[in-house]
């Protein structure tokens, strides 16, 4: 039957490739949607050091693509659409994007997680004029200038560093009083000159003309409100799991997340997720590969079953 594939992988991310990699060489007819590039997030970040087998690390857009042709050598299929919505329960399992729907015998779901917004005013008015939320991608308009990096995760820790190798004076503001990043983070931002530190504070606008200008800082301890000169504001506070196209049909966790074990098995049989966009502890590219073997392999099982 056109269109009838053993396994519909959604999202072609570390996850989804290898999911089609070790399906594809199984023998399973399967297709990889992706709304966006191969690699997914990882093909937004420049440098890529923790990802096993590359000495000198790899850039992100090259190692997404290194995913996709090694899984279109053993025959996978890709296909370069947004997947709007799904029909998960029958048989078989109807995947829809704007102008197709497949037919999958299994559907594994790696649409990984997008970047949070803050949510606050000038935010969305100001995006791609000064209000960013991937550095590596950005970063190089801001050379000799200054931003702000909002957030205190590994992401804003990571943001910033590789800010102060391009933009001139780099400000970090945080809601809390210490850094939520990895401590191998730490020292490195401390010792960078062109990084400072505001603690304890949000930002609660982004103002302009026709780019940003600055931002409005509030200290959460005093209570005070400062606006601060700036050219740019990098929002790095964490990802929302891309599962609106799921319309309720599988079941989630705390944060939105897939409700999904090491198995990969959601509670829809023949379902299963990999990636970000399940519950787990480590979100990184190697667990997301990781998690695409145990979706193909669960996956295969479920079809021999059948
Ligand atoms: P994250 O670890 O969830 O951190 C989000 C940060 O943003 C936290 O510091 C949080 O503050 C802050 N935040 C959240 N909502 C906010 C709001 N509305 N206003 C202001 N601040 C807000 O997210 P992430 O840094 O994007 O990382 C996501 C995952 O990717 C993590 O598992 C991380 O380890 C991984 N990652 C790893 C690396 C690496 O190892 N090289 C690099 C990047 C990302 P609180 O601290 O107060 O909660």
């Amino acid at each position: 039957m056109q269109n009838l594939y053993d396994m519909i992988v959604i999202g072609g991310g570390p996850a989804g490739y290898t999911a089609a990699l070790y399906a594809a060489r199984a023998g399973l007819r399967t297709v990889v949607l992706e709304k966006l590039l191969a690699g997914g997030q990882a093909a937004l970040t420049g440098q890529i050091d923790n990802y096993p087998g590359f000495a000198d690390g790899i850039d992100g857009p090259a190692l997404g693509e290194a995913m996709r042709r090694g899984a279109e050598r053993f025959g996978a299929e890709s296909v370069f659409a947004e997947v709007v919505s799904a029909t998960l329960t029958g048989t078989p399992k109807l995947v829809q994007t704007a102008g197709m729907e497949y037919r999958g015998r299994t559907v594994v779901i790696a649409a990984g997680a997008s970047p949070r917004e803050l949510g606050v005013p000038g935010e969305k008015e100001f995006q791609g004029r000064g209000v960013h939320y991937c550095a590596h991608c950005d970063g190089r308009f801001y050379a000799g200038k200054t931003v702000l990096v909002v957030g205190g995760g590994n992401s804003a820790a990571a943001d910033a560093l590789y800010l102060a190798g391009v933009a001139e004076r780099i400000t970090v503001v945080h809601r809390r009083d210490a850094l939520r990043a990895d401590p191998i983070y730490h020292a490195p931002l401390q010792q960078a000159e062109n990084v400072s530190f505001l603690w304890d504070c949000t930002v609660e606008a982004i103002f302009g003309g026709d780019q940003v200008s600055g931002a409005r800082i509030r200290n959460l301890k005093t209570g005070e409100c400062t606006e601060t000169a700036c050219d740019g504001v990098f929002i790095s506070i964490g990802r929302t799991p891309e599962t609106g196209f799921l319309g309720g049909q599988v079941e989630l966790g705390p944060g939105g997340y897939i409700n999904a074990d090491e198995s990969a098995c959601t509670n829809i049989p023949g379902v299963f997720a990999a990636g970000d966009i399940r519950t787990k502890a480590l979100r990184q590219l190697v667990t997301a590969a990781s998690d695409g073997a145990a979706a193909a392999h669960a996956a295969g099982e479920y079809l021999a079953k059948r």
